[in-house]
């Protein structure tokens, strides 16, 4: 099908790839990819007989846009793909999408795996309201003043983050915004998925002495609480209102 196709990849378990992702990838006349050696390997894995791959990352973006876009107004069905998960989150491509659309192509989207939702799925914190921050900053004084400006937000917090960094985010994370229960999401889907739950303050003392092996995705709790709106309480009392309405 002519047209942008923005595809999810597993994120450590071949298992979630999608019927659809693969159909697109076997008959994607080009594979945008981030590290073409990665995609190949997919591809191989597979199955999927070569496609023409293209690279596409925050270096050369520009550079190839215009022949991306002249092969969409030629009919093409482009696959845009990351190295793992979901394109666009944390990921390159918003430019692409952006310029394919407003050039008028069709985007579909072929939804799969995100690191994002995988951790919020599973870590038992509020999910009715997130804010998801990708990659904190790196220099101690900036990520000082980038949790003093979520101070004060109700809502669960998410953000991705490397083992070697994680406590001194952690620590970064309880000077500013106080006491805060979290969830440490490591390697998921893969062998040694784990989450870790606990005081910030205290994990950070942990991962201090031993920084953890793997991919995180971390999910600090609200504040208070800890609790999301009580959905049989909301519905108890709408059903209230309904019968006073009679
Ligand atoms: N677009 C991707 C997605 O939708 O999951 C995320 C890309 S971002 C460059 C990579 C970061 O995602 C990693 O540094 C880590 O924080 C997180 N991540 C990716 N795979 C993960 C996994 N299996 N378990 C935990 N975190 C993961």
């Amino acid at each position: 099908q002519p047209g942008l196709h923005v595809a999810a990849t597993p994120i450590g378990n071949l298992g979630d790839i999608t019927k659809r992702v693969i159909d697109a990838l076997a008959q994607a006349d080009r594979i945008l990819c981030e590290d073409t050696r990665i995609t190949g390997k997919l591809l191989n894995v597979l199955g999927i007989p070569k496609r023409p791959l293209l690279p596409y990352h925050e270096h050369n973006a520009a550079e190839v846009r215009p022949q991306i876009l002249s092969e969409l107004a030629s009919g093409a069905a482009i696959v845009l793909v990351s190295d793992a998960g979901t394109p666009l989150i944390s990921d390159p491509g918003y430019r692409i999408v952006r310029e394919a659309r407003d050039a008028g192509h069709k985007v579909y989207a072929l939804p799969g795996p995100s690191a994002l939702t995988a951790a919020l799925s599973i870590a038992g914190a509020p999910t009715d309201r997130f804010t998801f921050l990708g990659f904190p900053p790196k220099g101690p004084g900036q990520i000082r003043s980038f949790f003093e400006e979520l101070s004060g937000r109700p809502e669960t917090l998410v953000l991705y983050e490397s083992g070697p960094r994680l406590a001194a985010t952690l620590a970064a994370l309880a000077e500013t915004l106080g006491p805060r229960t979290v969830a440490v999401a490591r390697e998921l889907t893969k062998l040694h998925e784990e989450i870790a739950e606990g005081d910030a303050a205290e994990l950070a003392a942990q991962y201090e002495k031993a920084a953890p092996k793997g991919e995180i995705v971390l999910i600090i709790h609200p504040a208070s609480a800890a609790e999301g709106p009580d959905l049989d309480e909301t519905l108890r009392r709408l059903l209230k209102t309904e019968s006073v309405r009679e």
